[in-house]
């Protein structure tokens, strides 16, 4: 018998056994022995004084009085006895089990498990094991198993197969890693991850296996990472340092640290003829558009042009007005471009972006449509690159020969998720914020408390500030939000009638009508703007200061903070509250989260740490790899680790040449990296 024999040739695997592994997956006896168990039963004695109410508990005892059985009809029995715990007399019952009686015999040793009653002093057993703890194992595994296969069977299997086998099994990480994390070797890791002797045994194979399989997955994300540096050939930018030093002057105002060490990361980039892949995360209101704007300036004067594409057309209009604020100045062309540039002008602007007469075109998709043609692409800027597919990324990129590639995101994503979903990008963050910004003060209320937001809404209108109200959020049904939306409207126009504008927007509006209202929004015509999430993105109106966020638990903690954002953008002091009455514990503590803090940041840690990583991106968005083992919440500094250790071996000999390497090199040929298959 060696690894590679089939499961048939253990003892016990008959015909319907055989199946059931294989709708597992598992064909061989190394299959078997790779398939880990999602958890533990604990087998512990534990002390019954110190065992809360419903607890699983083990103990020892012996067995006081002969068992008495009940039968219920239906098949159904419960069968009782008293048991002495030390000196604790107990009863413990079990359900369907008769034929226990016979082997209870009074004086006997035996130890149970089940559920501890503590109000009626009675275990409901589930397991009983004839004799002193002792000979029972700790801690026994518990398979995700198929069919009619069992704990039981399933584990004298695994015995089995690792004392016949497992010594067979090659190590797989080299002396060296093992000896610096103190990790197990294979042999005895995968024994404690299957049949650990104690608590330590059990988590240091596990850590073992954590480790590896993040090593494993970070040589692959670090090898892609290196081969396409190594690969895309791409422009060495030479820009006109004196000419940036300028424009920092000339800027309003002072960069903050964070924002001067990213333009840094990004200036290094443009001078290297490496393609940048880089992807910059700053809070809303961090101040991303000012480097944006530096990265452009960059490239143009160095003689290339800049693209900045924005998700929606107000952001880019935004954008414009912005960057030529900043760059005309200094001689730089900014012009915009999206699906209302009238065909006349279009055709003119085509042109003049062909001969390389304008410096940096802002758009929407519009910048992606075939017939946009630069005369010498050097730099292309997305702005809430979520809201862009990876094809549309892909045209923009194209529209050069290989410019250099910046996308920014205003949603914090923990840096656990980062360096998985986005291992193969570098990665800068703005995590400071300009000074003298105010905290927006964040307030829970209960929907009965409404009349309540009402009053202060109404003050801060009558000096002079703006709001918004975000409607109840339906799932799966914009229909109703687009009617919630609608009713509160109408509310508010009857409450503020002759005093205040109130304005409406959601989804359904044509998007020139959405413009429209936004804009007029935008210039203090409307005072109060009732609105679903569209207004999530972006738009900057410094005289908005009141936020309400209607049915508040119904959105996740990212997606609170995006809409908190909309305010918080000028001198004044800004409010956001928030009316929810939320059912779940996990809905209490979002509501919690978002009043204690306005760090994106941490409620981004918070939001994982709350909904796990699977949904932290949604529906749409994953690229989060499954672990076997490991736990993007909970490992996260063995992530860096590897992360760290992963990124120099690439870079050693010994990982390239040295037999103990081996298995480490085999795993990353497999994954197809090193001849250059692209993941995205
Ligand atoms: P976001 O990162 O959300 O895109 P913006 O670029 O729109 O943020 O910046 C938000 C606001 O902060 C803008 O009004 C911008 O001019 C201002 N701002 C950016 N950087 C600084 C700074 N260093 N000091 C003061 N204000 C700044
Ligand atoms: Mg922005």
């Amino acid at each position: 018998m060696d690894l590679k024999s089939p499961v048939t040739e253990l003892k016990g695997v008959g015909k319907t056994a055989a199946e059931n592994l294989e709708q597992m997956g598992v064909h061989t006896i190394e299959e078997l022995i790779m398939t880990f168990p999602f958890r533990h039963e604990d087998f512990r004695l534990k002390d019954l004084a110190q065992t809360p109410h419903n607890e699983r508990v083990t103990v020892e005892g012996r067995v006081e009085s002969v068992p008495n059985v009940m039968f219920m009809g239906k098949g159904r029995s419960r069968l009782q006895f008293k048991m002495l715990v030390g000196n604790h007399l107990i009863r413990v019952s079990f359900f369907n089990q008769a034929y226990l009686k016979n082997k209870l015999k009074p004086g006997a040793i035996i130890t149970v498990t089940g559920k501890w009653d503590q109000g009626r002093q009675q275990i409901s057993g589930s397991q009983v094991h004839f004799g002193p703890k002792d000979a029972q194992a700790d801690f026994e595994p518990v398979y995700s198993l198929k069919g009619k296969l069992t704990q039981k069977k399933y584990r004298h299997f695994m015995r089995q197969a690792l004392d016949e086998v497992a010594f067979m099994i090659p190590e797989t990480l080299p002396g060296k890693l093992r000896e610096s994390y103190k990790l197990l070797g294979i042999h005895e890791a995968l024994e404690g991850v299957h049949f650990p002797q104690n608590a330590m045994h059990a988590k240091q194979a596990r850590r073992r296996f954590v480790y590896e399989e993040l090593l494993v997955f970070q040589l692959k994300m670090q090898a892609l990472r290196k081969v396409r540096r190594e690969d895309e050939a791409g422009l060495a930018i030479h820009y006109d340092v004196e000419k940036l030093r300028t424009f920092f002057a000339a800027l309003p105002y002072d960069l903050t640290g964070a924002q001067k060490r990213v333009v840094n990361e990004i200036c290094k980039d443009l001078l290297t003829p490496q393609r940048m892949n880089r992807l910059l995360q700053g809070d809303v209101g961090s101040g991303k558009t000012v480097v944006a704007a530096s990265g452009l300036y960059a490239v143009v004067t160095a003689g290339f042009q800049g693209a900045l594409m924005a998700p929606t057309e107000i952001l880019a209009e935004q954008h414009l007005e912005n960057l030529r604020s900043w760059l005309e100045p200094f001689d730089v062309r900014v012009e915009l471009l999206s699906g209302s540039t009238k065909a006349k002008a279009r055709r003119a602007l085509l042109a003049d972006l062909a001969t390389g007469d304008i410096d940096v075109l802002i758009g929407t998709h519009a910048l992606i449509q075939p017939d946009v043609a630069f005369h010498k692409l050097g730099l292309v800027i997305t702005d809430e690159q979520h809201r862009f597919g990876v094809n549309q990324r892909r045209v923009l990129r194209e529209k050069g020969e290989s410019p250099d590639q910046l996308f920014m995101t205003a949603t914090p994503i923990p840096r656990t998720l980062s360096i998985t979903a986005f291992g193969e990008m570098d990665v800068s963050i703005i995590d400071e914020m300009p000074a003298g910004r105010k905290v927006i003060e964040t307030n829970w209320l209960k929907a009965e408390q409404f009349n309540l937001v009402l009053q202060r809404m109404e003050q801060e209108l009558a000096a002079g500030r703006q709001a918004y109200l975000i409607c109840p959020l339906i799932e799966e049904s914009d229909k109703l939000d687009v009617q919630n939306a609608v009713e509160l409207h109408a509310q508010l126009q009857t409450i503020f009638a002759d005093k205040f504008t109130v304005g409406l927007m959601h989804g359904r509006l044509p998007a020139d009508e959405k413009d429209a209202v936004m804009r007029s929004f935008s210039e203090g015509a409307i005072n109060v703007l009732v609105s679903t999430t569209v207004v999530e993105v972006g738009v900057n109106v410094p005289n908005a200061t009141f936020m309400v966020i209607y049915d508040a638990e119904r959105f996740g903690l990212a997606q609170l903070h995006q809409l908190r954002g909309r305010v918080g953008r000028g001198e004044h002091q800004s409010y956001c509250v928030l009316v929810a009455d939320p059912k779940s514990e996990e809905g209490k503590e979002r509501m919690i989260s978002m009043t204690e803090t306005n760090d994106g940041f941490r409620l981004a840690e918070k939001d994982l740490e709350l909904r796990g990583p699977g949904d932290f991106f949604g529906r749409k968005q994953s690229g989060i790899p499954q672990f076997k083992m490991a736990d993007l919440v909970h490992d996260y500094r063995a992530l860096e680790t590897a992360r760290r250790d992963a990124n120099n071996l690439l870079y050693t000999d010994e990982f390239w040449h040295d037999e103990e390497y081996g298995p480490l090199r085999e795993s990353l040929e497999k994954s197809g990296v090193m001849t250059g298959e692209r993941i995205d």
